[in-house]
């Protein structure tokens, strides 16, 4: 039996102990509970658990392998490394795995247009790719500092069909894209649907998107199982939002043995204002909707962040990450920019992996814990994608 009882996780109101919930007025709130009541009855439903199924398959290319990392782990002298493969999905990351999902919802409820923001451009490529398939006219926000960062994610976005709109109020930022992507959800809730690309958000996203990257670790739970034949000591993944940490993690919350690590950006170090570490330094407040932990300036709004990789530079993070951080049951921790180049360049080299500046955070983290242990210990890092996409940034920051 394990001290932890997480199946009933979020309440009936979307609460996950003090975070969650729906900060919105009545009225949106009767939309997301309708969302939530659309989504209960039709994710229960034989024909949209065949389908989604069916398509993790043969279109996402699950499951996604394990793979041991003998080379770096030898290097580093310490715990074997295992790597999830989610860089191996269709899309190149684990967003594919939630927004199939949130396709597949607008399609059984009838909507007519699917919108979203999105940061480093994966969540837009993964849900322009989803709408295609799915055949649901799509609308991607970003800002505009992304758009240069991340042409070919931009370019991906307009072949595969969809409408992309530059924001360049605030930092043009995620921030700025989720405000200014909501405003166009605002103008017809009904027909319309708000795709959030992470575990973020009002009552009952930060729930149906776990529920679709969940399959990430109850794949990575039985697959290490039957090659082990235990679990690994420590799991590990990074945390913007927090969709791929906590798809990896939920399989695993009552394995109380098992070690979890959520690793947030620490940017140029965590002394300066130029970080992401909302676990870390942040505080029980609200925003886009729910109550969760946030980085805040003195006068109460949200911290313009920073980080190297796009898709973690957000001042929120997901409320049931909030709530495993206050019961303890998960241990977030941070790496700095040069730690993460440093991982991305190691993995690249010593495993011919370039894996996402992202998921290099997570990398980063097991490489200064690895060579502390035994090597008879292991540790399971959810690479969350991969590193086609930084590519160009990494050389030119480097001078390669
Ligand atoms: C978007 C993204 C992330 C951060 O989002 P989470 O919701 O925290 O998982 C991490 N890795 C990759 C590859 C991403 O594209």
């Amino acid at each position: 039996m394990s001290k932890f009882d997480f199946a009933p996780m979020p309440d009936t109101d979307g609460f996950f102990g003090n975070y969650g919930g729906q900060i919105l007025p009545p009225e949106l709130i009767k939309v997301m509970n309708d969302i939530n009541q659309a989504y209960e009855e039709i994710c229960k439903t034989e024909a949209f658990q065949n389908e989604l199924m069916q398509l993790n398959q043969d279109y996402v290319g699950r499951p996604s392998p394990i793979y041991h990392a003998k080379r770096l782990s030898d290097k580093l002298g310490g715990a074997q490394i295992f790597l999830k493969r989610e860089d191996l999905n269709h899309t190149g990351a684990h967003k594919i795995n939630h927004c199939l999902g949130e396709a597949l919802l607008a399609k059984f409820m009838g909507k007519k247009k699917v919108i979203a923001e999105t940061g480093a451009g994966q969540h837009g490529v993964a849900l322009a790719t989803a709408c295609a398939l799915v055949g649901i006219p799509c609308e991607i926000h970003m800002g505009q500092v992304d758009i240069e960062k991340e042409h070919p994610n931009v370019t991906k976005m307009k072949i595969l069909g969809c409408k992309l709109v530059p924001v360049t109020r605030g930092t043009a930022t995620l921030k700025d894209a989720v405000d200014s992507a909501f405003e166009e959800y605002l103008k017809n809730p009904d027909e319309f649907i708000y795709a959030i690309g992470s575990v973020v958000g009002p009552h009952p996203f930060p729930k149906m998107v776990r529920d679709f990257q969940s399959i990430i670790g109850r794949e990575a739970r039985q697959q290490f199982n039957d090659r082990h034949g235990k679990n690994p000591d420590i799991i590990t993944a990074c945390v913007g939002g927090g969709s791929n940490a906590i798809g990896l993690f939920t399989a695993f919350l009552n394995d109380d043995e098992v070690k979890i690590v959520g690793v947030e950006p620490a940017g140029l170090g965590l002394d300066t204002d130029k970080h992401s570490a909302t676990m870390t330094l942040g505080k029980p407040s609200q925003i886009h909707g729910m109550k969760c932990y946030v980085l805040e300036t003195e006068d109460g709004e949200p911290m313009p962040v920073h980080s190297i990789a796009s898709g973690l530079d957000y001042p929120g993070v997901g409320p049931q990450h909030c709530y495993l951080k206050d019961i303890k049951r998960v241990e977030y921790d941070s790496v700095t920019d040069d730690e993460c180049l440093s991982a991305f360049m190691t993995l690249s080299q010593v495993e011919g992996i370039i894996p996402a500046l992202e998921s290099a955070h997570a990398v980063a983290w097991a490489m200064r814990v690895a060579p502390t242990l035994d090597k008879d210990k292991t540790i399971l890092i959810n690479l969350s994608g991969r590193g086609d996409k930084d590519a160009d940034y990494v050389a030119e920051k480097l001078g390669l």
